[in-house]
């Protein structure tokens, strides 16, 4: 079992409460404030963790290929996340299904 599945099935035996708490925690560490495509408006709503949650509500547009931050991301290392760019391509689990 991969560490990304592993971490999703942790992730579903645990209280909503634990289960916000873990993602307070986690967005700590998500990289995409560092991102030259975050925006002002992502950042005024606390977006992140795209990886987890899903695709952005609001506008961003990677501003080139080589932006994303996920790869040095630890979240992503740690879990063996697969992709890039989850602001606009969706979460791992929804990539992974095909969704
Ligand atoms: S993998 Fe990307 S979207 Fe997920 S926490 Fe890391 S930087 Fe953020
Ligand atoms: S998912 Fe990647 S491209 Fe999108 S904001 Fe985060 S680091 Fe930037």
């Amino acid at each position: 079992m991969d560490r990304y599945v592993e971490l999703v099935d942790w992730l579903s035996v645990l209280s909503k409460r634990d289960q916000e708490d873990w993602r307070e925690i986690a967005s700590l560490k998500c990289a995409c404030t560092d991102c030259p495509s975050y925006t002002c408006c992502a950042k005024e709503k606390g977006e992140g963790l795209f990886c987890l949650e899903g695709r952005t509500k609001e506008s961003i547009w990677p501003e080139g290929t080589d932006t994303c931050r996920c790869v040095d991301c630890s979240l992503a290392l740690n879990h063996d996340f697969t992709e890039q760019y989850y602001c606009v391509k969706g979460s791992e689990g929804e990539l992974r299904s095909g969704a």
